[in-house]
Parts: C-alpha cells; sequence; structure tokens
C-alpha cells in the first residue's frame, strides 16, 4: 500500500512537470520558472513588491494630488511605478499583454493589505471606465479585474457599467487651460445613477499621475445627491 501511494504521488508530480513542460509556469514579476502552482507572482517579487503605505498615512502623495480639486473621503495607491520595474512589468502586461490575471491578482493583494478600517463604510466598487472604441480595439477594460477582486476581498458590490466614458480622450497640448478643463470635465457621465446615487464610492483605476482622468471622473459620480468618493489605484508615481 505504502510503495502504491508513493508511486501514484510521483506520477502526479511527473505529469504536473509534463503539464509545466506544455505550458510553463513563470512568474508574473521576474519570470523565473515557479515550483509551486498557488502563485503566479514568486514569493521574492511579492516580498519586494515597491507598496506606498498610503493607506496607513493621511495626506500621502495621491491624497495631494486632489486637494483643492475634488471632494474626496480617502486616496491612495498600493505602489509605487518606477520606470523599467516590476509594477511598470505588470501594469504593462495588464493593459496590453491581455493577462488580466494580473489585474485580479493585485487587486486581491491590494484589499488583502488595506485595513479593513480603510474602506468598511465603502458601499460600492467602480472602475474608470474606458471609452466604447478603446474598449473594443483593447477587448476588455484593465481596471475591472482589479475591481472585481478588490470588491470580493471587502466583500462589497461593484458595478463595471455604472459610469460611461461618453468622450474619447483628445490630445491637450494645443488646448488653452479652460478647454483643458472643459475638455477633461465632460468626458464621463454616470449611465446607471441609481448604483451609485447616495452611496460611498470606492473609483479605482490601474495608475495614477496627474490625476486629472480620476478627477474627471470622480466629478461625474459626485453630481449625484448625497454621494462620496474614494480613490484607489494600483500603482503612483514613486515620490522624488
Ligand atoms: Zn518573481
Amino acid at each position: 500500500m505504502y510503495f502504491g501511494f508513493l508511486g501514484q504521488s510521483a506520477l502526479y508530480k511527473h505529469l504536473r512537470d509534463l503539464s509545466h513542460l506544455a505550458f510553463p509556469f513563470n512568474c508574473f514579476g521576474c519570470n523565473a520558472a515557479l515550483d509551486e502552482d498557488d502563485l503566479p507572482i514568486c514569493k521574492e517579487c511579492f516580498d519586494h513588491f515597491p507598496r506606498t503605505y498610503y493607506w496607513q498615512q493621511e495626506e500621502n502623495g495621491v491624497e495631494k494630488l486632489f486637494w483643492g480639486k475634488i471632494k474626496f473621503v480617502r486616496a491612495c495607491s498600493y505602489l509605487f511605478f518606477t520606470k523599467g520595474g516590476i509594477v511598470q512589468d505588470l501594469m504593462h502586461q495588464l493593459k496590453y499583454n491581455s493577462k488580466q490575471e494580473v489585474g485580479h491578482l493585485l487587486g486581491k493583494y491590494f484589499a488583502q493589505d488595506l485595513s479593513a478600517s480603510w474602506y468598511s463604510d465603502i458601499d460600492v466598487v467602480v472602475p474608470v471606465p474606458l471609452h466604447a472604441s478603446k474598449l473594443k480595439s483593447r477587448g476588455y477594460n484593465q481596471c475591472d479585474s482589479i475591481v472585481s477582486s478588490m470588491a470580493q476581498v471587502m466583500e462589497k458590490s461593484f458595478h463595471l457599467n455604472a459610469v460611461e466614458r461618453i468622450r474619447a480622450n483628445q490630445s491637450q497640448t494645443r488646448k488653452g487651460r479652460y478647454e483643458r478643463w472643459v475638455n477633461v470635465n465632460e468626458l464621463f457621465s454616470v449611465s446607471q445613477p441609481h448604483f451609485l446615487a447616495g452611496k460611498h464610492v470606492l473609483l479605482v483605476d490601474d495608475v495614477v499621475t496627474t490625476g486629472s482622468t480620476l478627477e474627471a471622473c470622480a466629478n461625474a459620480i459626485l453630481s449625484l445627491p448625497n454621494t462620496t468618493v474614494s480613490i484607489a489605484t494600483i500603482a503612483c508615481p514613486s515620490p522624488v
């Protein structure tokens, strides 16, 4: 019996190794081959994630981006984004290589790291939407996987289509300041207000840089009566 069990275990391992040959399982961060198939990111990469810990800080770098621009409850990012670093690579895989698993994974890790007190009064989680033309060409919104995983860990509801992007973003470089403001503030509308009105909405994007897109999207949500907004993104620039 004992040898039989050992044989079965060895056979299982052999089959698993063979399946890895057919579908090599590599770390999403550093591309190293993984021994265990439970983590799509190796322990080394996970342990060295450049976490911001902004969720533990009031007046953090992401909140400062929105000061004086929109009324928000809380704002933070999960990771620092550096050129050529692991976060840039992961974001690229999520956005351009159809690796939605990366979004699911980062959304899960982010929500697990956030203390429950950070999101206890959130009612609903929504993504910054893509314009229909961009959605068609890319095939998916890279924020949807992040949102659904975060909501699952937080045990909150989420709506992927409650907000709509009504215009594709245009180049703003040649516009004056007023035109630029009008341009960015006409980007979004709430298409399903009954899901968000009167709620505390957590608005999620993959990356925040200047914050102008999130600001415009938040403004559309804040136009609903008695509605508040918090902001969470996976990545933000490293502080200088
Ligand atoms: Zn790795």
